[in-house]
């Protein structure tokens, strides 16, 4: 006889996997909520097999993202003019991804000499085992940069400005040569933050951020972005996103798009600060050059003001070539407000010295150079504490 199923309840481990309760919708706050996914469940297999990775208007696995990292990329690419854009584990990773999305064994590429120095690392890497020809150029070549273009050549990499020696390159003029050429350009552009330099705007097909730096903020995150206008160009790195695996953590990505509202009135605050310090060590008889792309002595400070709506906190300096790097280094160790470490754009004011003769293949200048990461302290109290480091030089 057919009678009414009592369903046997579940046993206590199946009740702990799968819980009914559903919190009530029309919840609104400002947060962007954090998903976090591995597994992205399917309401039936239909379903499943009408969704594709490719597509941001669903979701499939939570290495192609969640809503969280959605959001981030929406917002990340509107800040600089493109319309697709890929987040990544870090900076390096946003470069790794743009160069084995684009370069094939037998292909050149073409890297300003003054380049963030893990992407020569790369291209070398890329040269020595992958078959691939890398060659750099002076940054501040322009149109020259038509000479060096081969058959073979298929990228062009350009930061601006150089991340430790400060070079402004002349982007559009790059650009329009690669182009003539049918060649592609990408920018590092993780100086300006995204704010201060419209990549696309500029002629550029590629933009990467390091968001490690202004986008976190807090000196507490790695991750990078890719951007793009080009739906072929974006077709080609989300496929080597995916070969790659690059995901990101959804608790990272909500850090950023927490302090993304502040992002331009931080770097504005960097920029201030870090330009009353720059115009003061111009004064200084110690330093000899103050490489600051909003300073006339800065190589290309007239292309940044064509180009550039603003500075935010990084520059370096030349010390005068009469001292020696036991004193510039004793400088470095006297700071007590600037703390010695690498990275940038966090609250906190840094300084490195660099070697940089080793790290470029060509270099005339003479002198040690520091670099500055400017933090978010008070001008006054920054500049007091470099004046006495200056002296413990001289002791
Ligand atoms: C820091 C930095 C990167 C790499 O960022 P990570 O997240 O540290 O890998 C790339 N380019 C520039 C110019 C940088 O300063």
């Amino acid at each position: 006889m057919m009678g009414i199923e009592v369903q046997k309840p579940k046993g206590i481990n199946t009740q702990l996997v799968h819980n009914d309760y559903e919190a009530p919708a029309g919840f609104a706050a400002f947060p962007v909520a954090i998903h976090h996914a591995s597994t992205v469940l399917f309401e039936n297999v239909k379903a499943m097999r009408a969704r594709s990775w490719l597509e941001k208007s669903s979701y499939t696995y939570g290495l192609h993202g969640t809503p969280t990292s959605f959001t981030l990329e929406a917002h990340l690419a509107h800040i600089e003019g493109g319309d697709h854009c890929l987040l990544v584990p870090s900076g390096l990773a946003a470069i790794t991804l743009i160069d084995l999305a684009l370069l094939q064994s037998g292909d050149d590429v073409l890297i300003p000499d003054n380049v963030y120095n893990p992407n020569r690392e790369l291209a070398n890497w890329l040269s020595s085992n992958f078959g691939i020809s890398a060659r750099y150029y002076d940054p501040l070549i322009g149109d020259g940069i038509a000479a060096l273009i081969q058959a073979n050549t298929k990228l062009i990499w350009t930061e601006a400005p150089g991340s430790v020696s400060m070079e402004v390159p002349d982007i559009p003029a790059i650009c329009k040569a690669a182009h003539d050429r049918g060649v592609l350009v990408a920018l590092d552009n993780t100086w300006s933050g995204g704010v201060a330099f419209q990549p696309f705007d500029h002629g550029v097909d590629i933009s990467m951020q390091a968001l490690t730096k202004y986008q976190s903020g807090g000196s507490d995150v790695l991750m990078g972005a890719v951007i793009t206008n080009d739906a072929a160009l974006y077709a080609r790195l989300q496929l080597t996103h995916m070969r790659l695996g690059f995901g990101v953590g959804m608790d990272d990505v909500y850090l950023v798009l927490r302090n993304l509202p502040t992002l331009k009135l931080r770097f504005d605050a960097h920029d201030k600060t870090a330009r009353q310090v720059a115009e003061w060590l111009q004064k200084r008889p110690e330093i000899s050059r103050v490489l600051h792309p909003a300073l006339s002595e800065c190589p290309g400070h007239d292309i940044w003001k064509r180009d550039f709506n603003g500075a935010g906190g990084l520059f370096s300096v030349l010390f005068d070539a009469k001292y020696s790097e036991e004193q510039t280094d004793r400088f470095v160790d006297s700071l007590e407000l600037f703390k010695i470490g690498f990275s940038w754009g966090g609250a906190h004011s840094l300084c490195v010295p660099y070697r940089i003769e080793k790290m470029r293949e060509s270099w005339t200048e003479s002198g040690i150079l520091v670099r500055f990461n400017i933090g978010l302290e008070d001008a006054e109290d920054l500049i007091a504490d470099i004046e006495s480091a200056l002296q413990s030089m001289h002791e």
